[in-house]
């Protein structure tokens, strides 16, 4: 009979992870002091936007590890998803063309938005008057079309 460890629920990370837990780390604390910010008086929106925006370079970050750089194994790739250090699905959406630079899922959620197609922050800035003000109302990004 295997013996129960308060361990069985919790393997080690995969190999690799030695090497970017301090960067994930930072990424975590960020994450807190946002989250924190939240509660000392400091605009709901803005500490939303913040959350959205870090979570937003920690998602790429790893995503860079894996497909641009290729410097982690897909065991750990899959760890961090399953572990929740990348959002899997907003980096299904950056290996589509056209959605490289994607903020949030939200933004191509159109019933969220007050734009039939999609939100203004991915329309390319050529096809915007020139003193008009983008902001995704989710996340903050001020445009991530993939030809700006
Ligand atoms: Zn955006
Ligand atoms: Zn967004």
């Amino acid at each position: 009979m295997p013996k129960i460890t308060s361990a069985k629920n919790r393997k080690p990370p995969p190999d690799g992870w030695d090497d970017i837990e301090t960067n994930l780390l930072d990424f975590q604390n960020q994450l807190k002091d946002a989250t924190d910010s939240s509660s000392e008086g400091q605009k709901k929106h803005e500490s939303t936007h913040k959350v959205f925006q870090i979570s937003h370079q920690r998602s790429r970050y790893i995503y860079d590890l894996y497909y641009e750089k290729e410097a982690i194994s897909r065991q750990l790739y899959d760890w961090l998803l399953k572990n929740g250090y990348a959002d899997a699905t907003l980096i299904a959406k950056w290996k589509k063309q056209g959605y490289e630079k994607l903020c949030c899922l939200r933004c191509i959620q159109t019933k969220e938005t007050n734009f039939n197609s999609t939100c203004i922050c991915r329309v390319p800035r050529e096809q915007l008057k020139e003193d008009q003000e983008i902001q995704c109302v989710s996340c903050g990004c001020r445009g991530c079309a993939s030809s700006d």
